[in-house]
């Protein structure tokens, strides 16, 4: 069964692990990804522990789209609206962490 400690972004939204805020409302938090791939890289998760992006649109849409909105105020702040949103879901496609997280980019012109 899932717990709290074994975590790593349970642990972030708890304020257990330290990180960088951008954003906070009541059922998600955003926080600095620490080995950032473009200038603005932002990860938004709920606060709620959900696997992957499959489970968390299966059990809680209106969060799924949350998320969204969050990316899209981040990128609104950051640079001109315009963001790129990846959700990694399983091993091979490079989760490492297993709670559902957008990676927001932006900040700058990405490459294709
Ligand atoms: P994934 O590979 O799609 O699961 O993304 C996990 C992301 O979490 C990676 O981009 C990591 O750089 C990032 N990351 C890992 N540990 C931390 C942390 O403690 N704070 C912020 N970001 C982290």
């Amino acid at each position: 069964m899932h717990t709290e400690e074994d975590c790593l972004f349970c642990r972030i939204v708890a304020g257990t692990v330290p990180s960088t805020k951008v954003f906070e409302n009541s059922t998600t938090y955003a926080f600095k990804d620490v080995h950032p791939q473009a200038k603005v890289h932002v990860l938004v998760v709920p606060k709620k522990h959900y696997a992957d992006v499959h489970e968390l649109a299966e059990s809680d849409p209106a969060e799924l789209a949350d998320i969204i909105s969050v990316a899209q105020h981040i990128a609104d702040e950051e640079y001109h609206g315009h963001f790129r949103l990846e959700f990694n879901t399983g091993e091979d496609a490079g989760q490492s962490v297993f709670h559902v997280h957008a990676h927001v980019l932006t900040g700058e012109k990405l490459e294709e």
